[in-house]
Order: structure tokens, then C-alpha cells, then sequence
């Protein structure tokens, strides 16, 4: 059967960065690696829109968050983790695994944070760090970072940002908004498979790290490697060649023509699960451009429907939301035929569950809501 993934990370591979992997491994500190160590640590900058270092590590995403957080973060030092999600509550628990004092900025999940908390928390009490996560995964929220940035900067705190289902689908300007640190991944919308996690890391914040004892994640010792382009450890070469093969594939589009793609990728999922009577959980707004999610008591019945029926992976709800919603991914290497594929197996799966959904409209909205919008 042939399969189709529409999850929110990883995400589907291009053919040509899949072919990179499988060329011939070279060796990290030789000129068949160097050229394309550095094209690759260009293009980073480039897409994280910074002239700061984009320092690369062997990991998920979250290790690359776990990078700053041993970098920043010093027993006892208060910092503030604004969290209205999954992503939000796994940086609570890490910055207070290391000892932080956390003052907490929560919200439900599924609400959007507002900037004006940040500034008034802060006012109360200040922080060392403002640790924010740019496109909450879990239920589809995407935050304004720059806004929130904005206010951390008034209260003189630096910036950590969570960027991992962000980074390449939605505007994160890294030094234009201020933000000290961006984390992010190679398998979202950098469209390489998982194990390179990422971290571009501001003059402020490498001159801001702290006392907790680290080796792998230190950031002056990768930074002083990579601008020697000598990587510290052994790096993943074969995931170094895709990602810049990747980034290549992002920057020919063009980081703004990128941006507006995923915005009507959002509209036309958002369209096609609301002609078909469906509830959207994500918030209906262009910002929502990363993953739509939709409310269903019979989210797993339809998950698990259009899986075995036509190859199609979505994501199901995390937590307190695990069976209460699906989640449809559409970042990266998406058009507008992938969401039209997984509205149709969606639409015959409900229907046959017997949910009073309309049959035939979701394709024709998506395609219309594509095509038709501009976007601003
Ligand atoms: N933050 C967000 C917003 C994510 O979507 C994810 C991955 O799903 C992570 C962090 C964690 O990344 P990883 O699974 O690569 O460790």
C-alpha cells in the first residue's frame, strides 16, 4: 500500500535529500565534508534569519532544547516558562530538572499566550530567561513570539525560543524580534529525517551561560568548532549532506514564498474539515499554519481508519487530549494534494463511523481556499 505521512514531524522526505543520505559516508574532517559543513551552517543562518552561530548537535529537538537549558540555566536562578501545551510542560519540567526556580505562565491547552501576561509576570518578578515555544505541536496554537519577545526584552530577560515545528513554515525572525536562542530540528519543516537538533545562539546568551556541568551540549565548545569548521564530535555526516541538500530545497522557494505556502495549506485544511462539518481545535487563523487539529470523539476510530484503509498516517491528541483529537501535519514538503488526500480518507472514514459529515465538499473547499486566497 502506498503510504502517506501527514504527521507533524517527522515529516515526508524529498527524494533528492533522501539520495544524500545515501551517499557515501565521508569523513567529518576532510575536504569532502567541509564544504558541505559549511554551505549547510550558512544556510542555517539563513534560515533562522541570523548572523549569530547556528550550533548543530546529534539529537532530537529536544536535546537541542536541553542544550540551553544546561547553557542558561543555574540552580536557584528564576526563570520564566510560558506553557499552554505539551511542548510548554516538557520545558517546565527540564528547566526545573536543572534546578531553576520556575516561575510558570500556564495556560489551557489549546489557548494562544498573550504577550501582555509575559510583560506583567515579569513586572512582578524578574527572570533570568523567557523560554517560549513558538508552535505549541500539540494543539496546533502558534504563538506571537515577537511580541513576547518584545516584552521579555523590556524586562532586560533573554529570549529561548522553541522553534522545532516551526522553523521553515512560519516567519521566526531570530535577530530582527531579538531572540537570543531558536531551537529547532531537522525532521519538521527542514524536511530531513530526525537526529540533528539545532540551537542559533545570540552574543548575549554565550556570554550568559551559567555554572551547570555539561560536555556534549556545551555551546562555546561546539561554537569555537564550528566557526574553525571542525566539528567537536563525530557529526552525523550523511544527516549533515541532507539537511543542506534541504535547506537548499527551502531557499530556492524562498523563505516568504515557503511562509505563504503553509499559510494556505493551513486555510485549506481548516476549509475542507469545516465543509465537511467537522470542529476544528486549532484556532481558525492564518497564524495556525503548522498542524490543524480537529475535534472528534472518534478521533482514534478515524486515525486508526484511515491507516489500515489508504496508508495514511495523522497524529492523534497528547495528554488530557489523546483520543479527543486528530492532528493533520502539513509542514515542510507539503502541497496542497497532500491535504486534499488526507481530507478525502478522512471524510470516507467518518461518514462510514456514521458522523453526520458531508460527503464530497472538504476537497473542493480545500482547493478553493488554496488557490483563491492571497495572502496577505
Ligand atoms: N517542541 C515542539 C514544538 C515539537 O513539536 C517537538 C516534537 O514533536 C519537540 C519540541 C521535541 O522535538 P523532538 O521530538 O525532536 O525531541
Amino acid at each position: 500500500m502506498k503510504r502517506y505521512l501527514l504527521t507533524p514531524g517527522p515529516t515526508p522526505v524529498p527524494p533528492e535529500v533522501l539520495a544524500a543520505m545515501g551517499a557515501p559516508v565521508v569523513h567529518h574532517r576532510s575536504p569532502d565534508f567541509r564544504p558541505v559543513y559549511e554551505r549547510c551552517l550558512a544556510r542555517l543562518r539563513e534560515v533562522c534569519r541570523t548572523e549569530s552561530d547556528v550550533l548543530l548537535f546529534a539529537s532530537s529537538g529536544t536535546g537541542a532544547f536541553e542544550s540551553a537549558v544546561v547553557n542558561l540555566v543555574s540552580p536557584g536562578e528564576r526563570h520564566l516558562v510560558v506553557s499552554a501545551g505539551s511542548f510548554g510542560e516538557r520545558w517546565i519540567a527540564m528547566t526545573s530538572a536543572y534546578g531553576a526556580e520556575v516561575d510558570r505562565l500556564e495556560y489551557a491547552w489549546g489557548e494562544t499566550p498573550d504577550p501582555d501576561d509575559v510583560r506583567s509576570r515579569l513586572a512582578e518578578r524578574e527572570a533570568k530567561a523567557v523560554w517560549v515555544v513558538q508552535s505549541e505541536t500539540s494543539t496546533g496554537v502558534v504563538a506571537d513570539v515577537q511580541a513576547m519577545a518584545a516584552a521579555a526584552k523590556e524586562a532586560g530577560a533573554l529570549v529561548v525560543v522553541d522553534a522545532v515545528s516551526s522553523l521553515g513554515a512560519v516567519p521566526c525572525e531570530t535577530d530582527a524580534w531579538g531572540l537570543d536562542v531558536v531551537v529547532s530540528g531537522s525532521q519538521k519543516a527542514l524536511m530531513t529525517p530526525p537526529g540533528l537538533g539545532l540551537a542559533s545562539v545570540s552574543e548575549a546568551a554565550a556570554a550568559a551561560c551559567g555554572s551547570t556541568p555539561r560536555f556534549y551540549f556545551d555551546w562555546e565548545r561546539t561554537r569555537k568548532a564550528q566557526r574553525a569548521l571542525d566539528a567537536p564530535f563525530t557529526p552525523p555526516v550523511s544527516l549533515v549532506a541532507a539537511l543542506d541538500v534541504a535547506l537548499g530545497i527551502l531557499l530556492d522557494e524562498g523563505l516568504e514564498a515557503a511562509f505563504d505556502r503553509h499559510v494556505r495549506l493551513g486555510r485549506a485544511a481548516r476549509a475542507g474539515v469545516k465543509a465537511m462539518g467537522l470542529e476544528l481545535f486549532s484556532p481558525d487563523e492564518d497564524r495556525s499554519a503548522v498542524v490543524t487539529a480537529v475535534r472528534a470523539a472518534e478521533a482514534a476510530e478515524i486515525i486508526s481508519g484511515v491507516r489500515t484503509r489508504f496508508g495514511i498516517t495523522l497524529a492523534g491528541g497528547q495528554g488530557d487530549l489523546k483520543g479527543k483529537i486528530l492532528r493533520i501535519g502539513h509542514i515542510g514538503w507539503f502541497d496542497v494534494f497532500d491535504i486534499t488526500t488526507a481530507l478525502a480518507a478522512i471524510e470516507i472514514v467518518a461518514a462510514d463511523l456514521g458522523l453526520d459529515v458531508e460527503r464530497g465538499v472538504a476537497v473542493t473547499a480545500a482547493l478553493e481556499a488554496y488557490e483563491h486566497t492571497q495572502v496577505a
